[in-house]
């Protein structure tokens, strides 16, 4: 399908190409900052693509890839334990389903716009693909904060949010996940409420209970896949994750589970955060402080400041909205994990991270780090693995749950692992060599843009304009 034809008549030339196309994505989806940066950050990787070919202009792939396939957006009403009325929005946005059905997960935070769930679909797509399974990219969530919220009150809002959403999704067509603030009491009430509504059981969303259907690993999926990728790229400079302090944020599920297995490989882990702060530990976390985190996080759904009261020589640094930095960032470390939310690593943490002598950053959350931080991880030469890439081992696990439940089989927890282990090296793998092949070696950031993007623009070539 893919011939070579540089710039024939009337086809741009590729910068003015994807200038007019990033043009027109701001004017079409005004006040969404976050989706105009993942776009920007896909496009100018796709630049060295689209100076090779000349097909993907003529059949207007970036023009037709920024355009979600569906956005659904909906009224969520429930009654809080006051018997007050609750009014949420709720979102899916159904963004490109040419590899494979919509695949992606749900957000509950009270920062959920149209725009983040976007960008967060959009980065999808590319990630879905890179797995090397069959699935194509979505997202969806609500403004609804779960926080300080009842278990009687969650249940209600999950039961109305699915109420609406069912008729959207299936085991063909989408199967959401969990995300920011939706994990496995989410995903059981959101679950419960499908089957009732759709009277069948069907692996409709990952990330299920052991006992009904889901599979061994993928809680801990993303975090593991990103110390996995991490590993691999220190491979490339005959290094090993083996002695290195680490510094993760966040500490939730992707938090949790890339202490784990930092531990696992023999690295020191020595912060966590939360939105309140952040803790430092300076004799690292260790196994049993990871099971009180665990405890507090997923059953007294407590705060991070608390690690500081139980833990004597932690130190816990508040968040300060002022500053324009972040104190985590200038701890002195090996390695970095964002593993909170997007944007979390600003041009002056970058810059801290990068004057104490950071070796690596393995990205965890979604789009972690502004464009200005990426171009700064870039330029220094450090071993940089973009979220899309690091932190796919969470979807890829989903893919796997997907894959059992159709076979209504349940792979051993080696076999999962054993399995992602593998995908990782795989993801590692075509972002290397892509990056080789497009001329910038080691810029993982075009190796994953590029890799992503071939698998999807051809399949949308190959199945005509829909
Ligand atoms: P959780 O809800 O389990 O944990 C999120 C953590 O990040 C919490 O500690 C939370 O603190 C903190 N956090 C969230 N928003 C903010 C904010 N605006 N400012 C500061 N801290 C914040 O979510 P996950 O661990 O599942 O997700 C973390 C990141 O990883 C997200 O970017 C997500 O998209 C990404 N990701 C998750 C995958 C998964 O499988 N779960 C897969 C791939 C990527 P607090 O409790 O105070 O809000």
């Amino acid at each position: 399908m893919s011939t070579s034809v540089l710039n024939p008549p009337g086809v741009k030339a590729p910068a003015t190409y994807i200038e007019e196309v990033m043009t027109l994505v701001k004017a079409k989806n005004p006040a969404e900052p976050e989706f105009h940066q993942a776009v920007r950050e896909v496009f100018d990787s796709l630049k060295l693509v689209l100076e090779k070919h000349s097909e993907y202009r003529e059949a207007k792939i970036l023009e037709r890839i920024v355009e979600p396939e569906r956005v659904i957006m909906f009224r969520v009403p429930w009654f809080d334990d006051q018997g007050k009325i609750q009014v949420n929005r709720g979102f899916r946005i159904q963004m490109n389903s040419a590899i494979g059905p919509y695949k992606g997960g749900l957000r509950f935070h009270p920062s959920v716009t149209l725009g983040i769930l976007k960008f967060l679909a959009f980065e999808q797509v590319f990630k879905n693909s890179l797995t090397t399974l069959p699935m194509g990219g979505g997202k969806g969530g609500s403004d609804f904060d779960p926080k300080g919220k009842s278990d009687n009150e969650v249940m209600r809002f999950c039961q109305s949010f699915m109420t609406e959403l069912y008729r959207h999704i299936g085991p063909d067509t989408d199967v959401p996940a969990g995300d920011i603030g939706v994990g496995g009491r989410e995903i059981g009430f959101l679950f419960g409420q499908y089957k009732r509504l759709a009277n069948e059981f069907t692996g409709v969303l990952t990330g299920k209970g052991l006992s009904w259907g889901g599979s061994l690993i993928r809680p801990e999926a993303t975090g593991y896949g990103c110390v996995y990728f991490a590993a691999e790229m220190l491979k490339t400079r005959k290094d090993s994750l083996d002695g290195k302090l680490c510094l993760v944020s966040g500490s939730g599920n992707v938090s949790q589970y890339t202490v784990e297995k930092l531990l696992d490989l023999g690295a020191k882990p020595v912060t966590v955060s939360d939105s309140d702060g952040v803790i430092f530990d300076p004799d690292g976390i260790d196994r049993e402080k990871l099971a009180w985190v665990i405890e507090l996080k997923n059953v007294r759904r407590g705060r991070i400041r608390e690690y500081g009261e139980k833990f004597k020589k932690a130190i816990f640094m508040p968040t300060d909205i002022k500053s324009d930095y972040n104190p985590l960032w200038n701890i002195k470390a090996d390695c970095a994990f964002p593993s909170a939310t997007q944007n979390e690593i600003n041009a002056k943490d970058a810059a801290n991270l990068i004057k104490n002598g950071i070796k690596v950053v393995a990205e965890g959350a979604n789009m972690p780090s502004t464009l200005e931080a990426t171009k700064l991880f870039l330029d220094a030469g450090i071993l940089y693995g973009p979220a899309k890439a690091a932190n796919a081992g969470g979807v890829a696990t989903s893919g796997l749950e997907m894959a059992q439940n159709s076979q209504r089989i349940a792979w051993t927890r080696e076999e999962v692992d054993d399995r992602l282990h593998k995908i990782m090296i795989a993801i590692h793998k075509n972002c290397f060599e892509t990056a080789e092949t497009y001329g910038t070696p080691g810029n993982l950031v075009n190796g994953a843009n590029i890799g992503g993007f071939l698998k999807v623009a051809n399949s949308m070539l190959d199945q005509g304009l829909v």
